[in-house]
């Protein structure tokens, strides 16, 4: 069976997942919802989705009733994902947040709460847990092959341009760049070093107050202490270009991905030479082992689910803390 998915919101990554959902082999685009008339007309025709799986911000809660839609995709400002995803679960259908799933990690988890007692899956569209130089490098690491892991360096961001976008606006973005940019970072160190983060320090420097009001952040520094005693330092920002790196430490080898989470080709290498494993568009690529995931249970190596968002949303709320107090902050996962 195929998963047949309605995309919600419209806008610029969800052009970007749409087209990539074209070579789909598990999963295809039958609902589409979205606040603008002529939007939903012109997906409708490209997509071919007919008028009746065609849904706006108001009558979405009727998809419940409609047969030909298993999951929603929630491609909206950050702020929305919370209440939509909600009504998508009561609906009865899966839901896929994007990322940041949530605000902070009070809402992430009502969330995944309201998916469970539904009934209905809940997974964050972290595409790179389906990255096949990422998962070499994972692999490596599980393997032993880069010993005992010591140290992770990430360094996400990008120069944003025009100031009036949602990304900019606290309400809709809940915050700046860790919101949008920095969860890789988070997302990328737990993955890589292959453990959950026991306490967090962070730093925050603003060079522009009117483009970055109070509660958008800038550039944050932050570093993560890990139970086996690994550390990593992590480089979150919205004001510089060509950030987005990865370096894994091991008392016997090394992994370096540049880029690490742009849409690729991801490039990388260890210390036994080039990763060489081929690229696939990101987003075809998670369609289809979300598929696999909803309809199929399938485990992936690196997990999608609510908890996941959950966990990055906690140790983004203790990054906010502790640039706020200036302490390091301890987290109990
Ligand atoms: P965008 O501004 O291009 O699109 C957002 C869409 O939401 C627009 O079509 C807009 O009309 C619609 N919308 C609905 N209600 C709205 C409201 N109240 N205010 C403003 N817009 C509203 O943004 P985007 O870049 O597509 O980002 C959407 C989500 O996707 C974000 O959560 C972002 O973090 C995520 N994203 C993920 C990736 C990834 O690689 N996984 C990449 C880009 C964006």
């Amino acid at each position: 069976p195929v998963l047949r998915v309605a995309i919600m919101g419209l806008g610029g990554y969800a052009s970007r997942v749409a087209e990539a959902m074209q070579s789909c082999k598990r999963a295809k685009i039958t609902g589409l919802i979205s606040g603008t008339p002529a939007k939903l007309q012109e997906w409708g025709a490209k997509y071919n989705v007919p008028e009746k799986n065609r849904y706006n911000y108001e009558n979405f809660d009727n998809i419940k009733d409609n047969p030909d839609i298993d999951a929603v995709y929630v491609i909206t400002p950050n702020a929305l994902h919370h209440d939509q995803v909600i009504r998508v679960a009561k609906a009865g259908k899966h839901a896929i947040s994007e990322k940041p799933m949530a605000l902070n990690a009070k809402e992430g988890q009502e969330m995944v709460d309201a998916c469970a007692s539904a009934g209905v899956k809940l997974l964050v569209g972290y595409r790179m847990h389906f990255e096949p130089k990422t998962l070499e490098v994972i692999r490596m690491r599980q393997a032993g092959e880069l010993g005992k892991i010591l140290f992770f360096q990430g360094q996400c961001g990008f120069r944003i341009g025009d100031p009036s976008q949602w990304r900019l606006n606290k309400a809709l973005a809940g915050g700046g760049s860790m919101m949008d940019i920095g969860i890789y970072a988070i997302n990328g160190a737990r993955y890589m070093v292959g453990e959950e983060p026991v306490w967090v320090t962070a730093q925050e420097t603003k060079t522009d107050t009117i483009k970055f009001k109070e509660g958008v952040d800038e550039t944050i520094q932050f570093q993560l202490g890990f139970p086996s005693g690994a550390v990593a330092s992590c480089l979150s920002t919205y004001n510089m270009n060509y950030l987005d790196r990865f370096f894994l430490n091991g008392e016997k080898g090394f992994a370096e991905l540049q880029p690490s989470t742009g849409y690729g080709p991801i490039k990388g290498r260890t210390n036994k030479g080039e990763l060489t494993q081929p690229h696939e568009t990101h987003q075809t690529r998670q369609m289809d082992e979300m598929a696999g995931i909803i309809l199929d249970g399938n485990k992936p190596v690196v997990p999608v689910d609510g908890l996941e968002g959950v966990r990055d949303l906690k140790i983004i709320d203790a990054i906010y803390a502790a640039c706020a107090s200036g302490q390091r902050q301890d987290l109990n996962t």
